[in-house]
């Protein structure tokens, strides 16, 4: 009986996914601020034009450059786990199964793309990216792409996170990336802030912001920004997991998977497991898709789809997607990598045609989750990736009842090792859950009243 299913190299898929190519209705495009669908063209100062074509590909398989997989190799084919221990522990008759994304050496998928990203970039004659990063985990598996395609990374951390965690940052600068407070004085939007409150603690919006005017403003032209999640491109790049994932079922005997659950927050680390299961699902397997996401910020259970700005400030072009309004703030979950307000557009479409099953978790639930499945398994996971496992453990439970075998695929997104001090506030019961009160989710929605609406189609067949 094999714990842990490896695929060899040489097994590696070669190719990324594009669901895009079999959604049912074509998505909507993204709009400009004058309402008017954005040309290729128009993000040009933004992001590299080989990016550009990926974003906007609805070709179905795309080809991983062999120089990607090269770097690939280092931690992928990523390890699929039996999880019999935890399976025991629920007393359950179904096969739980996780693939684990926390052996990259940034700790989670985010290296699946920013590797990609980096490449890209680079092939396109680029020399330098910038980027924001929140609790600084984007920021670092960028930092680490950067370090091995020998490209510059400057990162725009939001500063309370740059004063109170040292450790991402210095993983940041252990690999050559340069990471500084945000709001800084490198940049006009940094520096207006700096005038106006010298003593703010920052925020994702006004890192954004700094790291797009950083990128459009570099006169020589070979700078670039890079996003770590929300974008097409991105969710393709993290297909590669669900791929694997694939092929390990099947090296483990099993001939059908029940269910397909991810942590979603901008929703790469859940499209990269789920879209392969998507594809199947559209030509008629019976799968039981689900994002899980916090109570406290709950795009796709609660927010409607509407155009909205992927940022705070309105800076990006509008996407179609799920939202719980741009200047949406969050409560202070700690599960930062799950605090946006926005969820991918191909997801939101997955979601509007019911090819997936969102759901909602609180912080207590899942730190119970998380605590049973390192004293079971082992592995102390991400407060992020801990959503995954309690609809995971939800689900075995309803397998138990039922008396159903089932195959339970999750995606185990990212450890904790860095995030130890959620641990230690949940021992100590200083935590809490913050379900969002429906007039909270009214206020913030009234920001996005006067953007164009995007009517969800769909095709009614799930
Ligand atoms: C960033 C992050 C997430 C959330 O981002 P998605 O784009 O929704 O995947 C989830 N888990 C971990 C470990 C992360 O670092």
């Amino acid at each position: 009986m094999q714990i842990k299913i490896q695929l060899d190299e040489s097994e590696i898929p070669r190719q990324w996914y594009n669901l895009a190519a079999d959604l049912p209705t074509p998505m909507l495009p993204p709009l400009g601020p004058d309402g008017q669908p954005v040309k290729p063209e128009m993000l040009a100062p933004v992001f590299p034009m080989n990016i550009i074509e990926q974003e906007v590909s609805t070709e179905r398989w795309i080809t991983i450059p062999e120089e990607v997989l090269e770097i690939l190799y280092r931690w992928r084919p990523s390890p699929l786990y039996r999880a019999r221990a935890l399976e025991k522990a629920l007393g359950t008759p179904a096969r739980i199964y996780y693939k684990n994304e926390g052996v990259s050496p940034a700790g989670s998928h985010k290296p699946n793309t920013a590797v990609a990203q980096a490449w890209y970039n680079k092939q396109f004659g680029i020399k330098k990216i910038t980027t924001e990063t929140g609790a600084g985990q984007w920021g670092s598996a960028l930092s680490f792409a950067c370090a091995l395609l020998g490209l510059e990374c400057k990162v725009f951390m939001v500063r309370i996170s740059f004063e109170q965690k040292p450790f991402r940052r210095l993983m940041m600068e252990t690999w050559g990336g340069k990471c500084i407070a945000s709001p800084s004085q490198e940049t006009q939007a940094g520096r207006a802030v700096l005038a106006e409150h010298p003593e703010t603690p920052g925020s994702l919006a006004i890192a954004i912001s700094e790291a797009v005017e950083a990128a459009v403003t570099d006169p020589t032209g070979q700078t670039r920004y890079s996003l770590g999640s929300v974008l097409n491109h991105v969710m393709l790049h993290q297909t590669i997991i669900g791929l694997e994932a694939k092929k390990q079922l099947a090296k483990a005997g099993e001939k059908k998977v029940d269910v397909v659950i991810g942590c979603a927050g901008g929703g790469s680390n859940f499209a990269g497991i789920s879209f392969p299961f998507v594809c199947d699902k559209i030509h008629g397997a019976d799968i039981t898709i689900i994002p899980a996401e916090p109570s406290s910020c709950p795009t796709l259970t609660r927010g409607p789809f509407t155009y909205d700005y992927g940022d705070m400030s309105g800076m990006t072009p509008l996407l179609p997607m799920h939202t719980l309004g741009h200047a949406f703030i969050p409560p202070p979950i700690h599960a930062g990598g799950l605090r946006y307000h926005g969820m991918a557009p191909l997801v939101s479409q997955a979601a509007i045609e019911g090819l997936i099953e969102p759901r909602a978790y609180h912080q207590l639930e899942c730190y119970r989750a998380a605590v049973l499945f390192a004293r079971t398994e082992g592995f102390i996971p991400a407060p992020e990736t801990s959503h995954a496992i309690a609809a995971a453990i939800d689900e075995a439970n309803k397998a138990k009842e039922e008396g159903k075998e089932k195959v339970i695929l999750f995606n185990w997104s990212g450890h904790g090792l860095m995030d130890l001090v959620g641990y230690d506030k949940f021992f100590r019961g200083l935590l809490e859950d913050y379900p969002l009160p429906e007039d909270m989710l009214r206020d913030s929605l009234k920001a996005i009243e006067p953007l164009p609406k995007a009517k969800p189609v769909k095709s009614g067949k799930w």
